[in-house]
């Protein structure tokens, strides 16, 4: 298994994660940078999740290297008390200000969403959006009023379909339906004139809205593209090819664990991959 994730997670320590991210750069890719882990019981466990994001925004800004950084609320002690982890992503988003960077808050499981937004906004009060933005699911029926309401903070949106099993009270039972949702999600964001990034590795949706794009003249400084590391590598570089801006999402550390088996749930031709590799090394 471990063998198996190192496909999908840079490296464990963060000096190597670097070096991977300036390979990265030199093939004319962003990052966002991830430290592994969520869902932590204890509050050491919280401040040094917190410490590592504050070191990764060190490291980017000494290393020169072109990242910014995604966390986890559950990460940083959300399940343990609010107001604890809010300190915590706080001293994340400070830092991110300080250097001049950029933190992406992830979202997690439907019951997490009130309170993700609760801490999201303050943040974005205290820091503004050229330093915190957040992540809206389409999966979610809720999401459409979720993505007006924050267009109005003209919020920075990471768009995805979402990872989490939920149930049909919540979300669209109907892989179509959360298609559809996406699609029309990215063009209410950006026709809002909101920036929006567009992070989804289904190459027909990523067609259609490069089509989009040209024929309404969304500016190209309004949005990216974002994939997740080792998943479409061909896609990505050929979107870069083209010119458009590609930010590939970037785990690093050695909780690797619950990040890797929700890539395989999402794709078990994913295992074939690795059981093919493994034949053959
Ligand atoms: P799908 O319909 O799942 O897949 C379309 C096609 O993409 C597939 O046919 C296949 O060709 C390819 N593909 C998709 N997944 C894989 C894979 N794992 N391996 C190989 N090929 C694959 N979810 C959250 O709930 N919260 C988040 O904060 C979050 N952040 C994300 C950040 C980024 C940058 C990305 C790209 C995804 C993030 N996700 C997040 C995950 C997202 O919700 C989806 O689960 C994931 O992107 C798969 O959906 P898809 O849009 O790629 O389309």
């Amino acid at each position: 298994m471990k063998w198996g994730a190192a496909r999908f997670v840079a490296a464990e320590s963060l000096p190597k994660t670097v070096e991977v991210v300036e390979g990265l750069n030199k093939e004319g890719l962003v990052v966002a940078l991830d430290h592994l882990g969520e869902s932590v019981e204890s509050r050491e466990e919280a401040t040094t999740a917190t410490q590592a994001s504050i070191d990764i925004l060190d490291a980017i800004q000494s290393s020169g290297v072109d990242s910014n950084v995604s966390v986890k609320l559950t990460q940083l002690g959300l399940d343990i008390d609010e107001e604890f982890c809010l300190e915590n992503v706080d001293k994340i988003a400070r830092k991110a200000k300080e250097t001049n960077n950029f933190l992406r808050i992830d979202m997690e499981d439907s019951p997490r969403v009130d309170v993700t937004l609760r801490i999201f906004n303050t943040l974005l009060d205290r820091y503004g959006k050229e330093h915190v933005g957040l992540v809206i699911q389409t999966y979610l029926y809720r999401s459409e009023q979720d993505v007006l309401e924050l267009g109005k903070k003209n919020t920075n949106l990471r768009i995805v379909k979402g990872a989490y099993k939920e149930p049909a009270r919540v979300a669209f039972p109907n892989k179509k339906d959360v298609d559809d949702n996406f699609i029309r999600l990215v063009k209410l964001h950006l026709q809002n004139g909101n920036y929006t990034a567009i992070a989804t590795h289904d190459e027909a949706i990523i067609n259609h809205l490069k089509k989009w794009l040209k024929e309404k003249n969304i500016p190209d400084d309004l949005y990216e593209f974002q994939m997740l590391f080792g998943v479409r590598n061909g896609l990505q570089r050929e979107l870069v090819k083209e010119g458009y801006k590609v930010r590939v999402y970037t785990p690093y550390g050695k909780d690797w664990y619950p990040y890797f088996t929700r890539r395989l749930a999402e794709r078990p031709a994913n295992v074939f991959f690795i059981l093919k590799n493994m034949f053959r090394n």
